[in-house]
């Protein structure tokens, strides 16, 4: 069941396996971290795997795209599966294991058990445009936590409103695993990296990067006292003029996506499509 070669980290998609290799490390006192992704590895969820390994003994990557996260009308089909450079970019990165389940194996029962996430965290923001979506994340992470056991797992802030309902559910549900928050890894023009960018053509590519001008230049505009509404205008006027089509901008709470509080940390949030690619991007504004 495991694939191994020279510098690839070993894939195993058994579930006696994954949890016979995390016991040998727990017996040994080590400390466990999972880093969940749909593989399709880049430079952000490198980042993740690298902050992993700096706070527990041992990484566990996890490679699944979660059919039950996808909309009938989205890209599940499409969706980039590059598992052999995964490997190979795992092993460089000094993952430990990669847990790549079959679907039967993350799901055995066909329309098994499904997570509720609240609707004040899930019919926001993604959640309003993409329906289910945040309750197929959670069941699939939970059933994660409950396949590898970790002690720690860490998310990316590119993905706040999941980053978010992934802490909630951790706090809900007691489950004894720490969620741990990254900042987003960007290209050198400020687009944040995400699998979903090669969607894009030349030319589309070469305007993405507003989307992360734009929260940029509000930020210092929030900063500097100005009206929130104008703010918003001149920044969706800007995204629509370079062709892009904005689902939402929302400036809100950064605990509880509500609206912002004084004194209590906030975000500002976008997404927008580009031609093929839904591009997300969040920047926190500091007090
Ligand atoms: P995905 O494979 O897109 O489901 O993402 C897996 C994990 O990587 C999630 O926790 C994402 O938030 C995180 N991630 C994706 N892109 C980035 C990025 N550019 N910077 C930091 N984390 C990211």
């Amino acid at each position: 069941m495991t694939e191994q070669s020279p510098g690839k980290t070993p894939a195993v998609t058994c579930l006696d396996e994954l949890r016979a290799r995390v016991r040998c490390w727990r017996d040994a006192g080590e400390r466990v971290a999972l880093v969940p992704t749909m593989g399709n590895l880049h430079a952000g969820h490198l980042a993740l795997v690298d902050a992993a390994r700096r706070q527990a003994d041992r990484v566990v990557v996890s490679i699944f795209v979660n059919p039950t996260q996808f909309g009938p009308n989205e890209d599940f089909d499409a969706y980039p599966r590059t598992l052999e450079q995964d490997l190979q970019a795992l092993g460089q990165a000094g993952c430990d294991m990669a847990w790549c389940p079959e679907r039967q194996v993350m799901y055995p029962l066909d329309g098994g058990f499904m997570v509720k996430v609240p609707a004040g965290l899930a019919d926001t923001l993604c959640g309003r445009y993409r329906p289910g979506h945040f309750d197929g994340v959670a069941s699939v992470v939970l059933r994660l936590f409950n396949q590898v056991q970790p002690d720690l797992a860490v998310f990316g802030e590119k993905d706040f409103q999941q980053l978010l309902i992934l802490r909630w559910l951790a706090r809900d549900l007691s489950l004894p695993i720490e969620v741990h928050g990254h900042p987003t890894q960007r290209d050198h023009d400020g687009l944040a990296l995400s699998s979903r960018n090669q969607y894009l053509s030349d030319s589309e590519r070469a305007k993405a990067p507003l989307l992360h001008r734009c929260l940029c230049d509000l930020v210092e505009g929030l900063k500097a006292g100005r009206d929130w509404s104008s703010l918003k205008d001149t920044a969706l006027s800007a995204l629509e003029k370079a062709g892009l089509k904005p689902q939402y901008l929302v400036w809100c709470s950064a605990e509880d996506l509500g609206p912002p509080r004084p004194g209590s940390p906030q975000r500002l949030l976008v997404a927008a499509w580009l031609g093929k690619a839904r591009l997300i991007d969040n920047l926190p504004v500091d007090p």
